[in-house]
């Protein structure tokens, strides 16, 4: 950078004041609220979490409704959201600021980074736009603009270069108003220094920024390259008793998706005898040497999480005998219940349970 910190620090938040979008967690502020939004709004995009804001402090307005909240309630309202280790370790965190911290948001730094789920970026943004404290939150968007304000070639997606944005971002600081400088930096990469297509001909700071000058905007930011997702293989049943009620079980809630509920599955080899391998999740699951069930194919269903992805074969399992769920056995599950296909409206659903129920819902297979 080659002029004045000061003139850059007075661009931005200028441009901020009169650029910026009008967002509910901006006209708020209380700690909970900027807090739960932060918490969103990471790996999830701005207008997607909107509607996600809302609902949540609808359902639950104070920290002490999140605390005294049921697990599967807070699933529900999140359900779509993914990245569910974040809402349970917002319910932990809300358990520990109410149950021992006499209800108040600590508002110093590293008392609340060590609450769960209060990473680097969270804390610093919590504190600094809720409390005023002088911290700088990095963010994806914040990296991007730094590595083309500074021409940086450290790639931006590696958790070890993470200091060298946080010390450039520390240095532009507004220590003034941190706040409104961390958001103003935030919104000018969401907004204008965008990853494709920067509108570097409206940026209040172009004149700041190296990349620009140099005509090398395209170069930056620098990111090393992913490896391929592995893809992983499942047998999924919908069990259907005697009173046409499928049968749904919860995931255990240390882990992947923890606490949502989904049909049965499990992993099977890729050139695995799908009907074989159905009747097996059956015994397994029941608990018993053998159970009596006539199969059909249902369908197909392709869902990616963030490091692998994964293909479903789903098959309708009709009982003939009704099984007590007493008998289910739990090693995989912590949780079962038998349900209408209306009723699963009510539970926090995995996402290819999501999937495959508008097709259980088109089946002949399935009288609602
Ligand atoms: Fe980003 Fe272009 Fe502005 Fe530089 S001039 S900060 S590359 S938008």
């Amino acid at each position: 950078m080659n002029t004045s910190l000061l003139q850059f620090q007075k661009r931005l938040l200028s441009w901020f004041s009169i650029h910026q979008r009008n967002l509910p967690w901006r006209q708020t502020n209380d700690p909970y609220c900027i807090w739960v939004s932060e918490v969103m709004l990471q790996q999830t995009r701005v207008n997607t979490v909107i509607d996600y804001y809302h609902r949540f402090l609808d359902k639950f307005p104070s920290i002490e409704h999140l605390a005294d909240s049921d697990l599967d309630d807070l699933l529900k309202i999140w359900e779509g959201l993914g990245y569910y280790a974040r809402a349970r370790n917002l319910k932990r965190a809300a358990e520990i600021v109410v149950f021992e911290m006499e209800g108040c948001i600590p508002n110093n730094y590293r008392q609340f980074r060590q609450l769960p789920g209060v990473g680097d970026y969270i804390a610093a943004a919590v504190q600094s736009i809720a409390f005023g404290k002088p911290l700088a939150a990095v963010d994806g968007n914040v990296k991007r603009v730094l590595a083309r304000l500074y021409c940086r070639s450290e790639p931006t997606n590696i958790a070890k270069f993470n200091k060298t944005f946080q010390d450039l971002a520390d240095r532009l600081l507004v220590t003034s108003q941190p706040g409104t400088y961390n958001q103003a930096l935030m919104e000018l990469g969401a907004m204008v220094c965008r990853p494709k297509s920067p509108t570097c001909l409206v940026c209040p700071v172009q004149n700041f920024c190296d990349a620009h000058q140099k005509l090398e905007v395209g170069l930056f930011p620098v990111r090393q390259a992913k490896k391929k997702r592995p893809e992983h293989q499942l047998v999924s049943g919908i069990f259907i008793n005697g009173k046409n009620e499928v049968l749904v079980v919860q995931r255990p809630l240390k882990g992947l998706l923890g606490g949502l509920w989904e049909f049965p599955n499990q992993h099977v080899n890729p050139s695995a005898d799908l009907v074989q391998d159905c009747k097996e999740l059956a015994v397994d699951l029941f608990n018993i040497q053998e159970v009596s069930l006539s199969l059909t194919y249902l369908t197909q269903i392709k869902h990616a999480y963030t490091h692998f992805q994964v293909v479903v074969d789903a098959f309708f399992c009709y009982l003939s005998t009704d099984l007590s769920l007493e008998a289910l056995d739990f090693k995989n599950w912590t949780n079962a219940q038998w349900k209408t296909i209306e009723e699963l409206d009510q539970l926090a659903l995995t996402g290819i349970t999501n999937k495959l129920i508008p097709i259980l819902k088109k089946s002949p297979h399935l009288i609602s």
